[in-house]
């Protein structure tokens, strides 16, 4: 099932999200909305605050559904190693309309559990390790940008509350 996206401004997208205590099958219904609403959207990850619950899930795919090898669930992840710095350009489902080069390690390497309750750990690098970070970044509530400094924050920030004043956001 498609959920609605919530955007910048929207409360779960701005507090931390609790672990995830059992997988049940709730959580299983929850996993495929999640790369349901991803793929549809379509974007390369997906945080389950940006469809309003507060619970410490994302998934990924960097090949946007073309290589299924590439779907990434990762439940209660955290970050054992990150190194190295890539500027990039950095979108979000739940700021749409706006992008900003945000600094981020290069190469990160992440722990939790996939959709089955099973420790992985994925090494990542380049758009992968980027992708971790903004999907762990959204269950500690922080959205891309957050992350900018000064005029180019303020630009966006100031700009979203104005589409939002117009009933646009
Ligand atoms: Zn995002």
């Amino acid at each position: 099932m498609l959920r609605p996206i919530v955007r910048y401004g929207a409360d779960v997208l701005h507090r931390p999200a609790a672990p995830v205590t059992d997988i049940t099958p709730e959580t299983q219904l929850l996993i495929d909305d999640m790369i349901q609403t991803m793929y549809a959207a379509p974007g390369i990850g997906l945080a389950a605050t940006q469809i309003g619950i507060p619970l410490r899930i994302f998934v990924c795919d960097i090949s946007v559904g073309r290589n299924p090898a590439d779907l990434i669930t990762f439940v209660n992840p955290e970050f054992v190693e990150r190194d190295g710095m890539q500027l990039e350009e950095e979108g979000c489902l739940s700021v749409p309309g706006f992008n900003a080069t945000v600094a981020r390690p290069s190469r990160a390497v992440l722990k939790g559990l996939n959709r089955h309750g099973e420790e992985q750990v994925v090494e990542a690098a380049g758009l992968l390790a980027r992708c971790f970070q903004h999907e762990v970044d959204h269950l500690d509530g922080t959205v891309f940008v957050d992350r900018l400094r000064g005029l180019q924050k303020d630009l966006i920030v100031r700009r979203i509350k104005k589409l939002s004043r117009a009933g646009k956001w």
